[in-house]
């Protein structure tokens, strides 16, 4: 087993894009990594120069503390998923599976012996026999991860690893993978686009945009604080409310505040904690609806006034749009609580989920580093 540690790393292509452009990361031993970010972030090429498949331009991959920058994909311990699988279709499933170590020249009997295994591991029992071409999305999917973890790299980098399959195989899929990740313990690190996978399977993500590291955190971190309105936008199957607002008082000092303030928003104003701004500075406020609370009646403290629009099933949800003054601001509520259309409301939610960014930078105006409730 084996972490990874990749510093200053920068891979540029031949036509001069960045692809990966100055990142410094550590995933630990044993760990289940998530690079995630929008298409042509950079993502892919991170983890194929952490195979050695594409060469650092600038900066360094070590791998069980061994620099291995320079070395060959074959000789680093790696072993890698390809989005597409990459099975060789005149192959058995057993052969796919052994292909690694007969290149190594291990005995007929053991490569026998090693795909039992595998494929026991891998709910693959009796399919040793067929050619890709005979088996699932998802089976195929299982001899690829068959085939990487039967090579015994010390870390397995995995592209893409659900994107093949439909929905409801990719659920299935994920437990799955979730489980033997955990079982085996072999660090992993995987490459996705899609924010709720990333959430629901990795012990740390990390946001990459234009080839840069935007936030590195558990999930319950990057869903819960964004370090800025790029993450904030990102992560969350509901996006989050950016709203500008002021900050019109603050209990601590004149230049910041680690307590409770207040901010103006359209519809009202609400109450945010431990953030870093003087009363006046214009804000980007950023509040999760599911972290917004509605009411009918009379609220007393900052709340937001404005009128239901429309509410869309999210199934045991619902997403309610009020109109605040002439901005959309998104809340869930339970299921079949969801008010008509043109009814008035007001919404509250708790100061500490509710973010300021600097409306220039867009970073999370917080003294000190998240710290989740
Ligand atoms: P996706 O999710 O779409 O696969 P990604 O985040 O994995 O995207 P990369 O495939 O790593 O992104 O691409 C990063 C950038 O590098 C993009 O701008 C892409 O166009 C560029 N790029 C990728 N491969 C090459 C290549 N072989 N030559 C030149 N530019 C490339």
């Amino acid at each position: 087993m084996a972490g990874i540690d990749i510093e200053g790393l920068a891979t540029v292509y031949p036509n001069g894009v960045r692809a990966v452009d100055g990142l410094d990361l550590h995933v630990a031993d044993g760990e289940f990594f998530a690079l995630l970010g929008p298409s042509g972030c950079g993502k892919t090429t991170l983890l194929r120069t952490i195979a050695g498949l594409e060469s650092a331009t600038e900066g360094k991959v070590r791998i069980d503390a061994v620099d291995v920058t320079r070395t060959e994909p074959g000789k680093r311990g790696v072993a890698m998923v390809f989005q597409d699988y990459a099975l060789f279709p005149h192959m058995s499933v057993s052969e796919n599976i052994t292909y690694p170590l007969k290149v190594r020249r291990v005995s007929a009997a053991t490569r026998a012996e090693t795909a039992e295994r595998t494929a026991g591991e891998l709910s693959l029992d009796g399919l040793l026999e067929r050619k890709p071409a005979q088996l699932s999305g998802g089976q195929q999917q299982r001899v690829a991860l068959a085939r990487a973890i039967a090579s015994r790299g010390k870390v397995l980098l995995l592209d893409e690893p659900l994107s093949n399959l439909d929905a409801r195989l990719r659920l299935e899929a994920r437990t799955f993978l979730k489980k033997l990740q955990r079982d085996l313990g072999i660090t992993t690190v995987f490459v996705t686009h899609d924010q709720a996978e990333a959430l629901a399977l990795a012990d740390r993500i990390a946001v990459m945009e234009a080839g840069k590291l935007r936030q590195l955190g558990s999930p319950r971190e990057v869903f819960a604080r964004p370090a800025n309105t790029f993450v904030a936008n990102f992560i969350g199957s509901t996006p989050m409310n950016l709203l500008p607002g002021t900050v019109s008082s603050t209990s601590g000092s004149e230049t910041y505040v680690d307590e409770v303030g207040v901010v103006s928003v359209a519809g009202g104003s609400l109450s945010a904690a431990t953030f870093s701004a003087p009363a006046g500075a214009e804000v980007t406020v950023g509040v999760r609806p599911e972290y917004l609370t509605l009411a009918s009646g009379d609220v007393t403290g900052p709340a937001l006034r404005g009128q239901v629009v429309v509410a869309e099933n999210l199934g045991t949800q619902s997403l309610v749009s009020v109109d605040c003054d002439g901005t959309l601001i998104g809340v869930t509520v339970p299921e079949e609580n969801e008010p008509e259309p043109g009814t008035t409301v007001v919404l509250t939610a708790p100061a500490s989920r509710v973010l300021l960014y600097d409306r220039e930078s867009g970073d999370l105006l917080a003294r000190q580093p998240a710290t989740v409730a």
